[in-house]
């Protein structure tokens, strides 16, 4: 900086406005929606709250409410709940040193009202009623006002970040910042498993996350993980208790060879406190790859004492990171111990015959700064269920495959309609049971009317008529399928779901009035019994190539999947028509040449008629219509991308484009199912 004389100007020190001040350090503590969530969760367990529920508008941005049944705030500490460094948890610095809380920086209320409008509802035991204050910039806006309230404490958090442009605009994703918050209290919910969660999106009816108070760990994890990575746990335990190296005891769940994951999830709680520690990430994910390579990204819950005045929790502005004494001595511990577990568990195996296609449902990668997202709760089975073979036949899957080999030899081939009508004799829990869907009264009733009452013209809308209520189906059991396959993992789900959803709501649905009539068709025909299996079944696992187990309630079904797959692609012709993505042929293919393979297999099956067709038009339509595009020389370069994800089977495109030229494409829209 020059003044006017020439010189280098001194830049001046001045006091920044405290409200200033305040935003920045508001920005330390409060780095995005789910830090500030943290903040709210621990200030509800440290309330003593025994049932914890969250709500969430675009990923916290708008909306954090959670509402607790913990002691409540008493009307005479309102006025300075929101100021900085007010606090009920310690006294003194000393404090630090035993402290049993979560909180006790009095920073955590205070930094949100510098970034966000923050409402308090209240009421402490024996009260008559509540009270409800907002506050702005660390102080109440206006009274206390009474108001009907139970025992505990909701507070609602909005619109964060509304006077941070730069933050806001950071957080382009809300369902990354959602999934970031979900991630925090499933690792909170199976820390305190006295403690009942739930979370969800507002306006949802469905929660996200729901567990119960309960007793034991790993019912919690199964709560919030999913029974995926529940049934392949371990515990293992440590301890130290040498002054001379390190004092600490150490319990915790561990993953075991069956499990495989994309990435490595660690849940770590040092004295109860939610940590992150790298260093001891990095040495367990080295015993796994030299013991398990192939489950080498494990499910980690591990839970550690240790004396409190050997921990500073004090580091870190979001008390993310601690430091502790002797680290390296207790990793050390800690990796020996899970090394002996991991030796005595490599007993029983799951051996992969086939890997799955790989498939990436776009979950965002976790920044370096933050608190790692729990995007499949790490259960991606690399192979579906029915190519694993179990070793250990005591085990879920074991008992399946046993007798799926016992029942199915009658059972294939029979499989015409969607649901098996042979009730299958089941080695399972008594509260799975095979319903036989056409001998069920209600359905077969409804069925039946599906099938007479249409009054349709030609045979392909007939077909629909008959199977609207299966292809719906087909498509949620795939999509359910697909997101199965990770094994029920609700990030994925979710990331499914928005898909889907993306998918349905295609504005530009085709204008011809022959594809909306088909459409309508499929609509008006929804079965909602049938639609209601398939949207909450649980998929369970293929019987054969063909069928797979789903169940729903407390019944069993057989699903045929190849006709829901052909249902599933059909409708997705229909919903994406004239609209369709490309698959480019990284070769493109000569038509001729297809043809003359299909031909060649027609004329062996004795099926081959004499066909012929423009090919130019015919190239013209088929590109404007589907995307199907076929160069000058008569070579076929790209196809419609039905569904996403999927990729055909190539080797069926001659079949494809025979039909093509067979059928014709108005005619029919069933050679689309390729
Ligand atoms: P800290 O947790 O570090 O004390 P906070 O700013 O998070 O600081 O909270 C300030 C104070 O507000 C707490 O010390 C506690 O007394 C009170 N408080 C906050 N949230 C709740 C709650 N959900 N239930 C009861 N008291 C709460
Ligand atoms: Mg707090």
């Amino acid at each position: 900086m020059m003044d006017s004389s020439g010189r280098t100007a001194v830049p001046s020190i001045k006091r920044l406005d405290e409200a200033v001040v305040n935003r920045i350090a508001a920005g330390e503590v409060i780095q995005r929606p789910a830090s500030a969530l943290k903040e709210l969760l621990e200030n509800s367990l440290d309330a003593g709250a025994t049932s914890i529920s969250v709500v969430v508008k675009e990923g916290g941005l708008k909306l954090i409410q959670i509402s607790d049944n913990g002691h409540g705030i008493s009307y005479e500490d309102l006025p300075i709940l929101c100021e900085r460094h007010t606090t009920s948890k310690i006294n003194s610095y000393e404090d630090l040193q035993t402290i049993t809380t979560l909180g006790f920086r009095g920073e955590a209320l205070a930094s949100m009202t510098f970034v966000a409008h923050l409402t308090v509802i209240t009421m402490t035991e024996g009260q008559i009623h509540g009270y409800r204050v907002s506050y702005k910039d660390g102080a109440m806006e206006g009274e206390p006002r009474p108001c009907a309230a139970i025992k505990g404490t909701q507070i609602m958090v909005e619109n964060l970040f509304y006077n941070v442009i730069a933050r806001k605009k950071a957080f382009k994703n809300p369902s990354e910042e959602y999934s970031r918050i979900l991630d925090v209290i499933s690792r909170y919910a199976i820390q305190k498993i006295g403690v009942s969660f739930s979370c969800k999106k507002h306006g949802d009816s469905r929660t996200d996350i729901h567990t119960d108070s309960t007793s034991s760990r790993t019912d919690a994890i199964r709560a919030v993980y999913g029974p995926g990575v529940a049934r392949e746990l371990v515990s293992v335990t440590a301890s130290d208790d040498d002054p001379s190296h390190s004092i600490f005891k150490m319990d915790g769940y561990i993953s075991s060879a069956n499990y495989s994951a994309k990435k490595t999830t660690m849940v770590l709680f040092i004295n109860d406190r939610l940590v992150e520690c790298s260093s001891l990430k990095k040495a367990i994910e080295v015993v796994y790859a030299a013991i398990l390579p192939k489950a080498s990204k494990p499910f980690l819950y591990i839970s550690i004492a240790m004396p409190p005045e050997h921990v500073d929790i004090n580091i870190h502005p979001t008390k993310r990171e601690v430091s502790f004494l002797n680290q390296e001595s207790l990793i050390d511990s800690i990796q020996k111990a899970i090394e002996a577990k991991l030796m005595q568990s490599n007993t029983t195996r799951t051996f992969y015959t086939q890997t799955l296609l790989s498939r990436s449902l776009g979950v965002p990668d976790e920044a370096e700064e933050s608190m790692p997202v729990q995007t499949q709760g790490g259960r991606n089975l690399k192979a579906p269920v029915n190519k694993l073979v179990r070793t250990d036949p005591s085990n879920p899957a074991g008992r399946m495959l046993a007798f799926m080999q016992k029942s199915l030899a009658g059972h294939v081939g029979s499989g015409n309609g969607l649901v098996d009508t042979k009730p299958v004799e089941m080695p399972m829990e008594d509260t799975r049971k095979i319903m036989d869907l056409t001998k069920n009264e209600e359905f077969a009733a409804e069925v039946q009317e599906d099938q007479t009452g249409a009054h349709l013209q030609n045979n392909k809308v007939h077909k629909i008529a008959q199977m609207d209520a299966s292809s719906l189906a087909g498509r949620e059991a795939l999509e359910h399928n697909i997101s199965q396959a990770n094994e029920d993992s609700r990030n994925e789900l979710t990331t499914t779901r928005r898909l889907v959803r993306q998918r349905r709501n295609l504005k530009e649905r085709a204008e011809l009035t022959s594809i909306q009539e088909l459409l309508a068709t499929i609509d008006q025909e929804t079965h909602s019994g049938l639609e209601d299996i398939v949207k909450h079944c649980t998929f369970i696992g293929m019987a054969d190539e063909r069928l797979c187990f789903v169940q729903h309630k407390t019944y069993l079904y057989l699903l045929d999947i190849v006709k829901l797959s052909k249902e599933l692609l059909y409708q997705q012709v229909l919903r994406r028509f004239g609209h369709f993505n490309v698959i480019q042929l990284s070769n493109a293919a000569s038509l001729y040449e297809l043809l003359v393979i299909a031909l060649d297999e027609e004329e062996q099956s004795g099926r081959w008629h004499e066909s012929d067709g423009p090919k130019d038009q015919i190239a013209q339509m088929l590109q404007e219509y589907f995307n199907l595009s076929i160069d000058e020389s008569a070579n076929l370069c790209t196809l419609p991308l039905i569904l996403d994800q999927y990729t055909p089977d190539m080797d069926r495109l001659p079949q494809f484009v025979l039909n093509l030229g067979n059928n014709g494409i108005k005619s029919d829209f069933n050679v689309m199912n390729y």
